[in-house]
């Protein structure tokens, strides 16, 4: 097994896991099996609870495990599916040790950081690596270096470079290169926080240097003298345009050949999809509007998956999406209003501040034929509307924003009922879904089974389908034998789709959700129809 640990210095919010994931698709272009960890130096046991106002885009895998959205970037690079077992936190390993202690497992001693701690943390890195089969093992480490949240794990680093031999074993530390008022590039920055690593016991064989120009000759050659690496092993990492670029500018500095040597290896294939997906990422011409109704709309990355996905589709259909974010409170409060956008897409979202706002502007797409995609909150909150507005169903509602509705049109299953706790009840993850055919779902999926991941808590009320059914509104999928319904959508309208799981955990730059896909070539159909 060879290990590939990133750390990160200087400051948070460099795009660490980008570079760690960028790092992990150049193996897969030479044909490796590459299985990524990610560490995340909180207390909290996963991200499940996390507010997105602080946090982003909680991210869902199959096994149902909540997580940091660098796992989403793993995911998208990598195009390996992970499990909860690949995200490390702090509370996931004190908790362990914590039970080992509580069952007399260490017979008596004192239980400390260290042995006892980091043995757990090497013990959980080297398991995870046997079971995936994994050739790569690309450690993340969350945070930046000095950290006192991250010190047992870098010490669970250094021990395990210590015990592994050096050609199995690579140090990727990434770094900010600011420029000054005159526009000179400063390296004091990455001097001092390869200090800090150092005092640590830590030596990096690789720095990536953050800047918004490509570095110079004379900065790389400065950085390697003082930080006692290679000039070759110093890497530009320049701001690109997208973040698909990065493995592209990551191979121009050659930083596959640099780890190929340090790892003792030799690449067995040179994959091309990334770098042709990115060639006609770069072609586009043609462009359309998305809103994006929500709540987080201020906030970087609490839809990111969603954005991610939207660029997918847009690949696909042969244009570039400009999303437009509109804050549903706003929309609340507005008297009538239009929206000059060529898609409208309402996304997953808990509590009723905003629903209404959110409920109008499905209500102004379906009314204007507008393609409208919705997601999770976003369909139940298309059923409401539906049922309002077109069924007659006067105060229809979801019992989640209105306990004591007319018409509990979204509501929880009996068995759900009363066990409803933060973080408890969710249903989560990969979930077998069954497509009607000759429906929509079908045309986009082409096929009657698929697996999709789900993040929520309330359904469908099955004793109003029959209802809203002879209204128009079809039911195209469900699961759980029927019990649940998992996409709505009008036949007569220009694309008006919604699920109840989430399309966009699955998509990927070469391989696009169905439901996006379908929602993006309808927007731009109507942009081009417009324009005549
Ligand atoms: N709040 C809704 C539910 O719990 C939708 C959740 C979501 O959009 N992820 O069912």
């Amino acid at each position: 097994m060879k290990y590939i640990v990133v750390t990160g210095g200087v400051m948070s919010g460099l795009g660490k896991g980008i570079t760690a994931a960028s790092i992990g698709r150049l193996f897969v272009d030479m044909g490796y099996k590459v299985v990524p960890i990610k560490i995340d130096p909180y207390i909290n046991i996963d991200a499940g609870t996390m507010n997105p106002f602080q946090h982003g885009e909680v991210y869902v895998l199959k096994d149902g495990t909540e997580v940091d959205l660098d796992l989403g970037h793993y995911e998208r690079f990598i195009g390996e599916e992970v499990t909860g077992d690949h995200n490390i936190t702090t509370g996931k390993i004190y908790r362990k040790v914590i039970e080992k202690e509580r069952r007399g497992d260490y017979l008596g001693q004192t239980v400390q950081i260290i042995p006892h701690v980091t043995d757990e943390i090497k013990n959980w890195v080297r398991r995870v690596a046997r079971e995936s089969n994994a050739e790569i093992c690309l450690i993340e480490i969350g945070g930046t270096v000095g950290d006192i949240e991250g010190m047992p794990f870098l010490e669970a680093i250094r021990q395990m470079h210590n015990e592994e031999r050096d050609e199995d074993f690579a140090l990727v530390h990434v770094t900010l290169v600011p420029l000054d008022a005159g526009g000179e590039q400063k390296t004091k920055p990455t001097q001092h926080s390869v200090k800090e690593l150092r005092e640590l016991g830590l030596h990096p064989d690789v720095i990536v240097g953050r800047c918004s120009e490509k570095l110079k000759p004379s900065t790389k050659k400065k950085i390697a003298l003082f930080c006692d690496v290679l000039e070759e092993a110093v890497i530009s990492n320049e701001d690109a345009e997208d973040i698909y670029e990065v493995p592209l500018i990551f191979k121009r500095e050659k930083l596959d050949e640099y780890l190929m040597k340090k790892l003792k290896l030799e690449p067995r294939d040179s994959r091309k999809e990334w770098e042709d997906m990115v060639k006609r990422m770069k072609t586009l011409y043609e462009e359309v509007s998305i809103a994006i109704v929500g709540k987080y709309v201020d906030v970087r990355d609490a839809y990111l998956s969603i954005k991610e996905a939207l660029k997918h589709g847009g690949i696909e259909a042969g244009c570039k999406v400009n999303i437009v974010w509109v804050d549903s409170e706003d929309l609340e409060e507005v008297g009538d209003f239009t929206l000059d956008v060529d898609g409208i897409l309402v996304p997953g979202g808990f509590g009723s501040r905003g629903a209404e706002g959110k409920i109008r502007a499905i209500k102004y797409a379906r009314e204007n034929d507008i393609p409208f995609l919705g997601i999770c909150f976003g369909f139940q909150l298309a059923v409401i509307e539906f049922a309002r507005n077109v069924v007659g169903l006067s105060g229809a509602n979801s019992t989640e924003l209105d306990e004591n509705t007319p018409h509990p049109v979204i509501d929880l299953l009996p068995e759900q009922r009363g066990i409803d706790e933060k973080g408890g009840t969710m249903r989560l993850g990969d979930i077998e879904v069954t497509i009607k055919p000759g429906t929509i779902a079908y045309s986009l999926y082409g096929s009657e089974k698929v697996i999709e991941r789900h993040r929520h808590r309330f359904e469908v009320n099955p004793e109003y389908i029959e209802k809203i059914e002879s209204k128009g509104l079809v039911f195209s999928a469900y699961s759980d034998g029927g019990r649940r319904m998992e996409i709505a959508e009008l036949p007569d309208h220009t694309f008006f789709f919604a699920t109840q799981f989430h399309p966009e955990f699955k998509s990927r730059p070469y391989k696009p959700s169905p439901p996006f896909v379908g929602f993006v070539k309808a927007a731009l159909k109507y942009r081009r129809e417009e324009e005549i």
